[in-house]
């Protein structure tokens, strides 16, 4: 499959859908403006790619919906070169979104089958992770942190300690917390023991799995 005009055409209408859900961030529209989320999706589902809406992408998994990776992305507030640690590379749709806006990103997935699929497609298409980690993202990643932002792209029925403890100070972490639908939360850590937690809309996203192990 290849990136065409027309996909450019339908790629710009889906901005325009995304600025009438609200989202404001001009480098969160570029973003999804540039990167070709039908070759992220299996190619039956090419023609729907650019519709606001979530799709299988194997493993029980799904690929957000753009209107829901636009608003985590602008939650999230990325600037160049800060460290990311996104928990659910699932398709890397996000993790594309994250690297445009110019982040050092670090993602976690937990599906040995979906890891080993993005990580060469990502490669393929140039996108450059700092890494990609094949594990339980409940426990984020102590030997990078602290991170900027965290990002979960999953629902938590609870919010992981780990990664409240993963923040930089001013860092952000924007998580679904919930079991059958979830609250979109963003936490800004102010100091080692404070945090400001402002809650959003509802959303669905697959579960946060823990490995128990
Ligand atoms: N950002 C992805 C979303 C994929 S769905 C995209 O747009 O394509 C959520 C992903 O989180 C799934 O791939 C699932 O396997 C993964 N996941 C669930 N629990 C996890 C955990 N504890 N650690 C890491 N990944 C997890």
């Amino acid at each position: 499959m290849q990136d065409t005009l027309k996909h450019r055409g339908m790629r710009n209408k889906l901005a325009e859908v995304l600025i009438s859900k609200g989202i404001t961030d001009t480098v969160v529209l570029n973003a999804i403006r540039a990167i070709p989320r039908h070759l992220f999706m299996d190619s039956s589902f090419e023609a729907h790619a650019y519709q606001d809406k979530a799709f299988p992408i194997g493993a029980d998994q799904t690929i957000s919906q753009p209107y829901t990776v636009a608003f985590q992305s602008q939650l999230l507030a990325v600037k160049p070169n800060q460290k990311i640690l996104e928990i659910g590379t699932g398709s890397g749709y996000q993790t594309a979104v994250l690297l445009k806006l110019k982040a050092k990103v670090y993602s976690i997935e937990r599906q040995l089958e979906l890891f080993k699929k993005t990580n060469i497609f990502l490669k393929k298409l140039g996108y450059r992770p700092k890494k990609t980690i094949f594990g339980d993202g409940y426990k984020g990643l102590p030997e990078e942190a602290p991170f900027d932002g965290i990002i979960v792209t999953a629902g938590a029925p609870e919010v992981p300690k780990a990664l409240m403890s993963q923040l930089k100070i001013g860092g952000r972490l924007v998580i679904p917390v919930g079991l059958d639908e979830q609250v979109m939360t963003l936490f800004i850590r102010k100091s080692s023991t404070e945090f400001e937690k402002k809650e959003f809309g509802s959303f669905r996203f697959v579960p946060l799995l823990e490995d128990k192990n």
